[in-house]
């Protein structure tokens, strides 16, 4: 698998353009030697940006991965294997998806801090992010003390900061929530991963995530929960925006 390379950039806001040379063309899309864009996963869209250089200047859409990082154009044919392009990441939209994504860290700790509500999937957006809680008991939940609390996180001064652990640092953790369910997603992980990075919000959370996060919450802006939408037995889906 070729190397994750964002995951080296913490925080992952303000991403430098890097050079490389094109590796392969698959399809709609320019495989780099090299890439630093994150690649669509985990609830966080990928990347898009542009590539330029020996007379070429294409927009890319966002970049997904399986082995390779995929960077799809509209046209391949003018693009050649071999030509060393420069490639620029859209920074406003990452770092909007920077912030989105380290806010939702913190509504999912609060949800399992108030209700032992479990984070059972989300999908972040540069206008409005969602995140799905999984409940015992869902009568429990309010809105504006969900929100009054993460804001109360987001007005105080605490850093974010990432380090790589073992599966087993992971789950004998007890700062770590929702470890049954954190278990679950590490058992899918191929045997040949040792290590996963792990996010520290400080005193708020601490989960393994490969996605793109500030290091500090003081950068953030206060949240607005705008919506909720009930999702069956015990399940609530929380739309927020910053
Ligand atoms: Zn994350």
């Amino acid at each position: 698998m070729q190397e994750r390379l964002h995951l080296q950039n913490h925080p992952g806001i303000n991403p430098q353009p890097f050079s490389s040379k094109v590796l392969s063309i698959i399809e709609d899309s320019i495989i780099l030697e090299q890439s630093y864009c994150y690649p669509k996963g985990g609830g966080q869209p990928g990347d898009t940006g542009t590539l330029s250089g020996q007379g070429i200047s294409e927009r890319f859409t966002e970049v997904h991965a399986r082995e390779l990082i995929h960077h799809p154009v509209n046209d391949v044919s003018t693009f050649k294997i071999g030509q060393v392009l420069d490639c620029t990441i859209d920074v406003p939209r990452r770092n909007s998806l920077a912030i989105t994504h380290t806010a939702q860290h913190i509504v999912s700790a609060m949800a399992d801090e108030l209700w032992d509500a479990t984070t059972v999937g989300n999908q972040l957006g540069t206008e409005e992010s969602r995140i799905d809680l999984l409940f015992d008991d869902k009568t429990k939940f309010s809105q504006q003390v969900i929100q009054d609390k993460v804001n109360e996180i987001i007005g105080s001064n605490r850093s974010v900061t990432v380090a790589n652990w073992t599966a087993d640092e992971i789950l004998t953790d007890d700062r770590v929530r929702n470890r049954s369910f954190v278990s679950r997603i590490l058992e899918r992980l191929p045997s040949h991963v040792e290590h996963m990075r792990v996010v520290n919000i400080e005193g708020i959370d601490i989960c393994p995530c490969a996605g793109s996060h500030v290091d500090n919450v003081s950068q953030l802006t206060q949240i607005e929960i705008t919506r909720i939408k009930q999702k069956g037995a015990g399940k609530i889906r929380l739309y927020y925006t910053m």
